[in-house]
């Protein structure tokens, strides 16, 4: 665009800043694509410059978008532009020349001035003013000259003027796009002198506020995630996590004995992860053997009712109510876990069985509490029989078909009426005697009425 002349070009710039100035510009907020209202004030280009003596057209544009606002606007002529000065005949002292003005922009001659006076003698009284350029934002212009009107010398050279630069503003920032977490954003500016356009542009802000997701904890199933990191601006990934392994640990359940443990053969209780199905197994120590276990009864304590059998650490008996394991041949059952077990079966062909106060197995202590229904039977050789002092109960028939049986030695005082009776006694020897303890010999009594009392 070629700026025709300074007046013009201030004229326009006064509209347009009176414009911009009427309504402050909020595109900071405002999305690129955000439709314009034209509201911002215009800019115009020449579709046909006007001329010092000749109108011209120019076409109107959106300060902002750019948009034609308006075709062809008329334009009117400019009028004549600034002086400049041409000697064409120059003064001598016997001579006058002449001083000839024409129109900067246009050529045309404005008028003759006939120099009166010789320069060497003039005093220079009427000055005028010549030659001046103006300065655009890209060019530079000058000041003007001085120049005697009555003997033509140049009495000051203009000096030159520098180029304005563009000028930008607030007023200027016709568009803003924000940038984004990876994308630039930029500025728009339009000066208001020349209405050339320049940008910049804003850095990326970068993935600002992040946030874990897609994290999941391993198991002994399926492997887990560290999660990845999602800006939570534009929901991209910032950085992928990485696999954790499965974990070792199981989640077992409390085992079912699968085989049960013989004398012969060891059992196996299998245990169930709860989350992944895999299964472990255990060994379940096999039954003690009385013939085969070094089970050592002090000689004048035969009839103790304590017998310690050495624990065997690596072999687990699982301490289940209902669990039945063989102490020195008799065999035992768990009726309270790691507390109680009821004595369920003596061993066979013996002429003495002692029931022990307590009895150890992998070293758990027991209280033997209980004689079982027919623990002692269909033997011929029996004589006596001990029962210590945790016995509660003597279960109906505990002691049965034992024809030899003469003496049954009860230390226990913690029988009832309704724990015990003569009835456990079945089929034994007539002359069979119990032994009590002295303070409960009176209860004793009349809990076993009908056998003799000692
Ligand atoms: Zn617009
Ligand atoms: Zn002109
Ligand atoms: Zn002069
Ligand atoms: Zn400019
Ligand atoms: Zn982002
Ligand atoms: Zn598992």
């Amino acid at each position: 665009m070629i700026i025709k002349k300074i007046g013009k070009l201030m004229s326009t710039i006064m509209a347009v800043i009176m414009l911009v100035t009427v309504t402050v510009p909020a595109f900071a907020a405002e999305e690129a694509e955000t439709v314009c209202k034209h509201d911002q004030g215009n800019y115009y280009k020449y579709t046909k410059a006007p001329t010092c003596t000749k109108s011209g057209t120019r076409d109107l544009f959106c300060w902002v978008c750019d948009e034609l606002l308006e075709k062809d606007e008329w334009v009117p002529a400019t009028g004549h532009g600034f002086l400049r000065a041409e000697i064409i005949k120059a003064s001598t002292a016997t001579e006058k020349g002449i001083l000839r003005e024409t129109c900067s922009e246009c050529g045309e001659k404005i008028r003759d001035i006939k120099l009166e006076n010789n320069p060497e003698e003039c005093y220079h009284e009427d000055r005028g003013y010549y030659n001046d350029i103006y300065p655009t934002c890209t060019e530079d212009g000058r000041e003007p000259d001085s120049i005697c009107r009555q003997c033509g010398k140049i009495l000051k050279t203009g000096n030159v003027q520098k180029a304005f630069e563009h000028k930008y503003d607030q007023y200027s920032l016709i568009k803003k796009i924000d940038p984004t977490c990876t994308k630039e954003g930029k500025k728009v500016f339009r000066c208001y002198k020349c209405f050339a356009t320049k940008e910049e542009t804003i850095p990326v802000t970068g993935h600002k506020h992040k946030e874990l997701r897609d994290k999941k904890d391993a198991t002994c199933k399926e492997e887990g995630y560290t999660g990845n990191i999602y800006c939570k601006d534009c929901n991209e990934i910032v950085s992928l996590g990485t696999v954790i392994a499965k974990t070792s640990v199981h989640s077992w359940d409390a085992g079912v004995v699968t085989k049960q443990p013989t004398i012969t053969e060891e059992g196996i209780k299998t245990y169930t992860c709860s989350v992944c199905s895999e299964t472990k197994i255990e060994k379940i120590a096999k039954l003690l053997d009385d013939k085969k276990e070094d089970i050592k009864i002090p000689d004048n304590k035969k009839d103790t009712t304590t017998i310690v059998i050495p624990s065997k650490p690596s072999q687990k008996i699982v301490e289940k109510v209902g669990t039945n394991f063989v102490v020195a041949g008799n065999t035992y059952k768990i009726t309270k876990s790691s507390a109680e077990v009821s004595f369920v079966q003596a061993k066979k062909n013996v002429k003495s069985i002692a029931i022990p106060d307590i009895i150890k197995s992998n070293g758990v202590t027991y209280k033997v509490t209980s004689i079982e229904t027919k623990a002692i039977k269909n033997n011929k050789k029996l004589k006596n029989i001990t029962i210590g002092k945790n016995v509660r109960t003597v279960r109906k028939n505990a002691v049965f078909k034992c024809p030899a049986l003469k003496t049954v030695n009860i230390k226990s005082t913690l029988l009832t009426k309704k724990t015990a009776s003569k009835k456990g006694f079945k089929s034994v020897n007539k002359k069979l005697v119990i032994k009590v303890p002295k303070k409960v010999k009176k209860l004793y009594t009349k809990i076993f009425k009908g056998l003799k009392i000692k």
